[in-house]
């Protein structure tokens, strides 16, 4: 069978069929450089032997968490001068993605509690200190500072990381891509269209929140999208919390914290009299003894005392009633929106929106020499360190993909 992907290792049958792999790859890549063909008894590899040229950039990095700047360390070191567009200033979204409005990191790996702002702080450039978070206060081991690493303070690590190995850093948003030829350029918001043989999106996923502006006002404060993220903080622990969604993805998080030890109740909070999770995630919520369901519920107000939250109105979705409900946060898990309009289906994308992989456990999109990382197509997952993984799969797709070029 013929394969339009063109890589390491895709074999194809015939000779005949080689002829025409041949010119598919030539006419892609708009070269006139030699097919070499090497031919066993079996199989026959097509790798085609064009130059990638210096006037275009090997690889594009777009977005900037976890997955992107992964990406862009690999990269780097591979030689591949990758150019990373980190993403502006916006209401859903800033730069260094959506660690930087989490607090404490508890759960990455090589990440314990201590001094961490002694290390930040030796690691990270000067003039970027400015952009670093107040180091939790009150948070101390044998009179020095004992903290988990920040979502802001991670990634300005990563940042500094990938920066050390040489990638270029754009504080712009790509706006428009075209991977309709064989070299791919994307449209910045301001300045000139680029081009590149290579590239990754890695512009994560958004939680999405009720829209409440209480809400907005205690984000970090007892407000979260993240219960495995930020469950198991001191301002979570032994308190009654709420969960707000009647999906797989609430079930998990309140689940989660009604496990956690010490654990008070947990109350979903949810809109309808029965949930959209599976019948199998349904009954572990509602036979578990630390979880108690509020049906045809929502939240009206986030309620504190300016420094965290101390409790939810409940309205009804049923009739006019409202009831106080004393919390020490609200965890939101009403699902997540992948950041691909910029990309108007230049992909191929799953039924939920997302980048579809076209092969297992390799992050090549349906598009040569496009490749995806992290949230923007992990809807199951979602963690810091899976995307980080993710973002280092994707260099080296990448950098194999252009070593088959040279
Ligand atoms: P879903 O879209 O499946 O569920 C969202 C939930 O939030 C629904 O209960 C929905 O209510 C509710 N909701 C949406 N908007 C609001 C709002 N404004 N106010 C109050 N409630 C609201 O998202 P999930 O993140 O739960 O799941 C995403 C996908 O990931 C699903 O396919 C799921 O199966 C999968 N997943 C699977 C897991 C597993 O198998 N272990 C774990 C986690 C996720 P309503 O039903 O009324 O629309």
């Amino acid at each position: 069978m013929l394969r339009k992907s063109h890589q390491a290792g895709d074999f194809v049958k015939s000779p005949a069929v080689v002829k025409a792999s041949a010119n598919l790859i030539l006419t892609r890549l708009q070269v006139t450089d030699e097919i070499d063909l090497q031919i066993d008894s079996q199989t026959i590899l097509a790798r085609s032997t064009a130059k990638v040229s210096d006037s275009i950039a090997k690889t594009i990095i777009i977005g900037s968490g976890p997955a992107g700047w992964s990406a862009a360390i690999y990269a780097a070191r591979a030689n591949l001068q990758p150019i990373l567009y980190e993403g502006t200033y916006k209401p859903e979204m800033i730069p260094l993605g959506q660690l930087a409005f989490t607090t404490e990191v508890e759960n990455f790996a090589g990440f314990p509690a201590g001094n961490i702002r002694a290390f930040v702080e030796s690691a990270v450039a000067k003039d970027r200190h400015y952009n670093l978070p107040p180091a939790p206060a009150g948070h101390e081991k044998d009179g020095q500072p004992h903290y988990a690493v920040q979502g802001t303070e991670l990634m300005e690590l990563m940042k500094q990381q990938a920066l050390n190995f040489g990638t270029e850093v754009i504080s712009d948003d790509i706006e428009s891509v075209d991977f309709s030829g064989d070299v791919h350029t994307l449209k910045p918001a301001s300045g000139e269209a680029v081009q590149a043989h290579t590239v990754i999106i890695a512009t994560g996923a958004r939680a999405n929140y009720l829209g409440l502006p209480s809400e907005e006002e205690y984000k970090n404060k007892g407000v979260s999208a993240c219960a495995v993220c930020d469950g198991a903080l001191p301002i979570y622990r032994s308190k009654p919390l709420a969960v707000v969604g009647g999906g797989d993805s609430a079930v998990e998080e309140a689940t989660y914290l009604a496990n956690l030890a010490n654990a008070d109740t947990i109350y979903m909070v949810v809109r309808r009299d029965q949930m959209r999770a599976s019948k199998v995630m349904q009954e572990r919520a509602l036979s578990h003894p630390n979880i108690s369901v509020l049906w045809n519920s929502t939240v009206g107000e986030v309620r504190g005392d300016g420094k965290l939250v101390n409790g939810l109105r409940i309205d009804s979705t049923v009739d006019d009633s409202s009831r106080d409900l004393e919390v020490g946060g609200m965890f939101v898990a009403i699902g997540h929106t992948p950041n691909t309009s910029f990309l108007n289906n230049a992909v191929e994308m799953n039924e939920k929106g997302y980048i579809q992989w076209a092969k297992p456990f390799r992050t090549n999109t349906s598009v040569e020499g496009v490749y995806a990382a992290g949230d923007v197509a992990d809807d199951y997952y979602r963690q810091a360190i899976t995307s980080a993984g993710t973002g280092c799969m994707a260099a080296l797709d990448a950098e194999r993909y252009l070593a088959e070029r040279e």
